[in-house]
C-alpha cells in the first residue's frame, strides 16, 4: 500500500542536559518518512523548503525510498526554523524559537503520481492545512492517521474539530487529549475524542508507552526503559511514521495489525531519542529494528 505523508521539513536547534546543536535536520515530516522508510518503499512527501535547504539531504531521502516530487522549493525564501530547550526532566521543553519562513503560506499541492494512496499521515501543522491536503486527494485513502498538538487547540480550535471529523486515526500526548476532550481520565478522554468522529485514538505517555483505544477496545504498549534519553525531538511524530509505515506494508488495516503497529512505532522512536535529531533513525539496519522489536516481545511477555 503506498503511504502519503505531510509535513515540515525544517531546520531545529536542540538544547538537552546532554549538548548543544547548531542548526541540523528536523521537521515532522522528516521523522515521519524516514521512520516509515523501515517498513515501506513506497512513501510519498509533501512538503515546502527554502532555497536554503540542502539539496544532499533531499538526496539522502530518496535513497531510503522517500519520493520528495511534493516537496515544494522556494528558492527566495527560508526553510522553516524551530529552537527548543529541554531540562533534567527531557518530558518538558520550551520552544525558544519558531520562525515559520516558507511555512507561514504553505498550500500544499499533491502531485499526480501521490494520487490514489491507501494511507495518508497528516503531521503535525496548521489544521487548514492538513484539510486542504485531503481535499486534494482524488479519492478518500482507506487510512487517514492525523497528528496534532496544543499549539493549535489554543488559538485555532474550531478548525481542529472540524479536520479532526474528518479522520480515522488521532494520534496526540496525553496532555494534549485532555486538553482537546476536557476530561481528566485518558479512557473518558478517548471516548469523548471517539465521538468527535476517529474510529481510533493513540494516546502517546513519552516514555511510559501509548494506549490505543477503538470502540470498547484498549491495547497498551509500553515504553521501552532505557538509560538514557539523549534528545526526545521527534519522537512522536517517529512513533507515527512506525506505525504509519508498518500498516502500509500489510494487505489489511484492522485493529489487531493496530496494535502491532504500535510497538512498531515505539520501537521506532526508542531509537530515535538515543542521538540528537534524526541521526540515529536515518542509519538503522533492518537487524537493529528486528531486534529491538524483540526487545519489546520480551519485556511484556509472562505465562499466566
Ligand atoms: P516532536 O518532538 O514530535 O513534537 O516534533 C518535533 C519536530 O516538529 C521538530 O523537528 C520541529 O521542526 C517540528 N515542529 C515544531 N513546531 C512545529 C510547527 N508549529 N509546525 C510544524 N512543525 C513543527
Amino acid at each position: 500500500m503506498s503511504l502519503l505523508v505531510v509535513g515540515s521539513v525544517a531546520f531545529d536547534a536542540i538544547e538537552t542536559p546532554f549538548g548543544k546543536t547548531d542548526k541540523i535536520i528536523g521537521g515532522a515530516g522528516t521523522y515521519i518518512g524516514l521512520s516509515a522508510s523501515y517498513f515501506t518503499k513506497n512513501v510519498n512527501l509533501v512538503s515546502v523548503v527554502g532555497g536554503d535547504f540542502p539539496n544532499e539531504t533531499l538526496e539522502m531521502l530518496n535513497t531510503k525510498g522517500i519520493n520528495t516530487d511534493g516537496i515544494e522549493i522556494r528558492q527566495d525564501e527560508k526553510t522553516f526554523f524551530w529552537s527548543g530547550k529541554y531540562h533534567d526532566n527531557m518530558n518538558q521543553r520550551d520552544t525558544i524559537t519558531t520562525e515559520l519562513n516558507v511555512l507561514e503560506t504553505f498550500d500544499p499541492q499533491v502531485p499526480d503520481n501521490y494520487q490514489g494512496c491507501d494511507v495518508l499521515m497528516l503531521g503535525n501543522l496548521s489544521p487548514g492545512v492538513q484539510k486542504s491536503v485531503i481535499d486534494r486527494l482524488n479519492d478518500r485513502p482507506k487510512l487517514i492517521v492525523m497528528d496534532t498538538m496544543n499549539f493549535w487547540m489554543d488559538i485555532m480550535m474550531d478548525d481542529l474539530k472540524t479536520t479532526i471529523a474528518m479522520v480515522d486515526v488521532l494520534s496526540i500526548n496525553d496532555e494534549e487529549a485532555r486538553q482537546l476532550s476536557g476530561e481528566y481520565s485518558l479512557v473518558s478522554a478517548a471516548k469523548k475524542i471517539m465521538t468527535m468522529g476517529p474510529k481510533y485514538v493513540i494516546i502517546k505517555k513519552g516514555e511510559h508507552g501509548a494506549l490505543l483505544f477503538h470502540e470498547d477496545k484498549i491495547f497498551s504498549a509500553p515504553g521501552l526503559p532505557l538509560e538514557e534519553v539523549f534528545d526526545p525531538t521527534g519522537a512522536g511524530d517517529t512513533f507515527a511514521g512506525g506505525f504509519v509505515g508498518y500498516l502500509s506494508a500489510q494487505s489489511e488495516i484492522n485493529f489487531d495489525n493496530m496494535k502491532k503497529a504500535v510497538i512498531y512505532g515505539s520501537a521506532l522512536a526508542s531509537f530515535c531519542v538515543e542521538k540528537f535529531g534524526i541521526e540515529r533513525i536515518a542509519d538503522l539496519s533492518d537487524n537493529d529494528v528486528a531486534s529491538r522489536v524483540q526487545q519489546f516481545t520480551n519485556l511484556i511477555e509472562v505465562d499466566l
